[in-house]
C-alpha cells in the first residue's frame, strides 16, 4: 500500500517503454513487505533529472540505454568497478552525494557462479560495447584470463587497450581473437567460458549465432546475455551439444539483485525475480 513513508526507486532512459526492471523489483518489494516503489522514466536532460532525483530524495537510480556514459558528469564519486567500466548503471542518492556504481559485470559473474568460481578459467568473450566491457572487466577482477573477439575487430582492440592501461598488464592477459569459425573454434578447444556480449540472435533476428555450433566444444559453460528470446540460437546448439547454459535473465536479474545490495542492504529472492521477469517476457 502506497503511504507517505513510501520511498521511490526507479530506471532511467530513452526510450524505456519495455524495461522488465519495474515488474521485476516491485515483485521483490511485495514478497519482502518493503515500503518502497519502483518506477520506469522516459528522460532526455539528466542534469534535471539526477538533480530532481536528488532533491525528491529518491534512493536510488538504474540507468539504461543511451545514459550510461554521460550520467557520470552529474555524480559527484563512482565505484571502484564503475570508474574501471566507464560507465553507470545504478546511482544511490546519499543526503550529501550522489555514487554512481556497475553492476552489469557482476551481474554476468553471479550468473555464471551457479556452475562454479571464475578464477582460474579461461574465458572467451564475444563482443566489445557496453556490456562485453562490463563483463571483461569483472572476469579480469575475478581472476579469470579473457580473450575477446568482436565483428568489428578495430573495437575489440580498443577495448583490449583500454584494460591494458587501466589494469595491470599482467593480470587476466587480454587477447584478442579473429572473429572467424576457424580461429574461434581454436580457441575454444582451450576454453572453459564461451560468453555472448553480441546483440546477435536478439528478436526478430531469433535465427542468427554469432558463432556457427560447429565451433563449439561439449564440455564448455555457454552464456548467452541476451534474454529476448530466452533461448537463443547460441543456446540451443550449446544444450543440443551437452553444453551447460546460462541465459540473458540470469544476467538481468543478478544485475538487479546487486542494484537492491546497494540501495537497501538486502539478498533479493533471485527464484522470484527470474520468475517474474520470464513471466513477463511475452509483454516486450
Ligand atoms: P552495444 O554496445 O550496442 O554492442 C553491441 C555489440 O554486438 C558490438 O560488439 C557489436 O559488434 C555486436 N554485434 C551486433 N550485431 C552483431 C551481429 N549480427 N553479429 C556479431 N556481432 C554483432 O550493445 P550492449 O549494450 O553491449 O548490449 C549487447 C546485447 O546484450 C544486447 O542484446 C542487450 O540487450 C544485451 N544485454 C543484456 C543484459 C542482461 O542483463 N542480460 C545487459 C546488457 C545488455 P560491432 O562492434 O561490430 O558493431
Amino acid at each position: 500500500m502506497i503511504n507517505p513513508k513510501t520511498k521511490l526507486l526507479g530506471v532511467i532512459g530513452h526510450p524505456i517503454g519495455h524495461s522488465l526492471s519495474p515488474v521485476m523489483h516491485n515483485s521483490v518489494f511485495r514478497e519482502l513487505k518493503l515500503n518502497y516503489v519502483y518506477l520506469a522514466f522516459d528522460v532526455i536532460d539528466l542534469k534535471r533529472t539526477i538533480d530532481g532525483a536528488s532533491a525528491l530524495g529518491i534512493v536510488g537510480l538504474n540507468v539504461t540505454i543511451p545514459h550510461k556514459i554521460k550520467v557520470m558528469e552529474y555524480l559527484d564519486r563512482l565505484s571502484d568497478e564503475a570508474d574501471l567500466v566507464g560507465a553507470v548503471n545504478t546511482i544511490k542518492f546519499e543526503s550529501d552525494e550522489k555514487i554512481g556504481f556497475n553492476t552489469d559485470g557482476i551481474g554476468c559473474i553471479r550468473a555464471i557462479e551457479k556452475y562454479g568460481t571464475i578464477k582460474g578459467k579461461k574465458i572467451l568473450v564475444l563482443g566489445a560495447g557496453g556490456a562485453a566491457r562490463a563483463i571483461v572487466f569483472q572476469c579480469i577482477l575475478g581472476g579469470a584470463t579473457v580473450s575477446i573477439s568482436n565483428r568489428t575487430k578495430k573495437n575489440a582492440l580498443n577495448l583490449q587497450s583500454d584494460i591494458k592501461n587501466k589494469l595491470d598488464p599482467n593480470t587476466g592477459v587480454i587477447n584478442v581473437i579473429n572473429f572467424s569459425t576457424d580461429e574461434l573454434k581454436e580457441e575454444l578447444m582451450d576454453s572453459d567460458i564461451l560468453i555472448n556480449a553480441t546483440s546477435a540472435g536478439m528478436c526478430p533476428k531469433v535465427d542468427c549465432s554469432p558463432i556457427p555450433k560447429e565451433a563449439l566444444q561439449p564440455g564448455l559453460v555457454v552464456m548467452d546475455i541476451v534474454y529476448n528470446p530466452l533461448e537463443t540460437r547460441l543456446l540451443r546448439d550449446a544444450r543440443d551439444l551437452g553444453c551447460k547454459t546460462i541465459d540473458g535473465i540470469d544476467m538481468l536479474v543478478n544485475q538487479g539483485a546487486e542494484s537492491l545490495k546497494i540501495w537497501l542492504g538486502i539478498n533479493a529472492p533471485i527464484d522470484l525475480m527470474r520468475k517474474t521477469v520470464k513471466d513477463n517476457l511475452k509483454n516486450i
